[in-house]
């Protein structure tokens, strides 16, 4: 994300008007909003955190490429804070007749929806439309291309904040297809940004990211070298429908013993690490079945922050929107 970009997410007064990607967001606001989503949970079996932020306000998803957690807990965030939730999807819309990404916003805003929360698999979308709302709306990015999926970054820093607050003594390794992962980006913008200790990202060499991408990051093509002393480990999906060309990419079997996270490779990291995934899951590829079900795997706590964060961030915008 260039500097303009990065400007582009907060008002003239510098508070946050859209979440493009957390590049530029700093260390103070990242740990305000982490802690704004910890005052969300609530027990298991009590009944939601609610408030009223957006009461009067309109979310409209639009997702314009396939997503289950994601939609499903903005959808739920803007909700429990008291707004309207529009829910487009992308069989149904005009942009499948050939209506442009404008004309669906516009249309959109003419409606009176005041955040636009749009996943698209092209570069860019999400500041483009940011760029040309009217000045009241928001637009909240929820997956861009391989490029960024910032509540995603949020809702795995709290996870491991939960685990460990102490981010300057932890080694983090994210394990999969690290070069087309807009998981790993944000995931790492976000660890970088807190202060991790060590980034190792593992992957085969034809899934290797750009360095540039990852400052500060140990590029590894070695699991056990990888995950050695590993506090958090973060395996994520072969991104199959952003690879044009699978040559190089094991096979299922090889993929799976060399870079899945699995209770075998996990004996190389500390004996207290966490294992994490994004979803959806490929049992038996990048993950282990067993140990995503045992005790050390805490993705379904990151599902039940992945509803807290995007509480969180709701709030920002829509107190925001009321001028508060
Ligand atoms: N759900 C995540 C994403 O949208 C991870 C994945 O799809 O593999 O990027």
């Amino acid at each position: 994300m260039d500097q303009d970009d990065n400007q582009l997410q907060f008002d003239a007064q510098g508070n946050l008007r859209h979440l493009l990607s957390l590049q530029g967001i700093d260390r103070s606001l990242l740990t305000e909003i982490l802690n704004d989503a910890e005052s969300y949970l609530t027990e298991p079996g009590a009944p939601p955190a609610r408030g009223t932020s957006l009461a009067g306000r309109t979310v409209g998803n639009l997702f314009f490429e396939p997503s289950t957690r994601t939609r499903a807990s903005f959808d739920l965030a803007g909700r429990r804070l008291g707004a309207d939730v529009l829910n487009l999807d992308v069989n149904t819309s005009s942009r499948k007749k050939g209506e442009s990404i404008l004309d669906t916003i516009y249309t959109l805003e003419a409606m009176h929806v005041d955040v636009m929360v749009v996943r698209d698999a092209s570069d860019g979308v999400p500041a483009y439309i940011a760029r040309n709302v009217k000045d009241h709306v928001s637009v909240l990015n929820a997956g861009e291309s391989d490029v960024s999926h910032p509540t995603q970054g949020l809702l795995d820093v709290l996870t491991i904040r939960q685990h460990n607050p102490d981010f300057a003594n932890m080694a983090v390794a994210i394990v999969g297809d690290i070069q087309h992962s807009r998981v790993a980006t944000s995931a790492s913008q976000a660890l970088q940004t807190l202060g991790v200790g060590e980034l190792r990202l593992i992957s085969p060499p034809a899934l290797a990211p750009d360095a540039e991408r990852f400052p500060g990051a140990r590029i590894v093509d070695n699991i056990a070298a990888g995950l050695k002393d590993a506090d958090v480990v973060i395996a994520l999906r072969i991104q199959r429908e952003r690879i044009g060309n699978l040559d190089g990419v094991p096979g299922i079997d090889e993929y799976f013993s060399n870079f899945g996270v699995s209770t075998e490779n996990m004996k190389h990291a500390k004996p207290n690490a966490i294992v994490m995934h994004p979803g959806p899951m490929n049992r038996g590829i990048e993950i282990e079945g067993a140990l995503a079900d045992g005790p050390r795997s805490v993705i379904t706590q990151q599902v039940t922050n992945g509803v807290a964060v995007r509480m969180a961030v709701l709030k920002r915008i829509g107190k925001r929107m009321s001028g508060q």
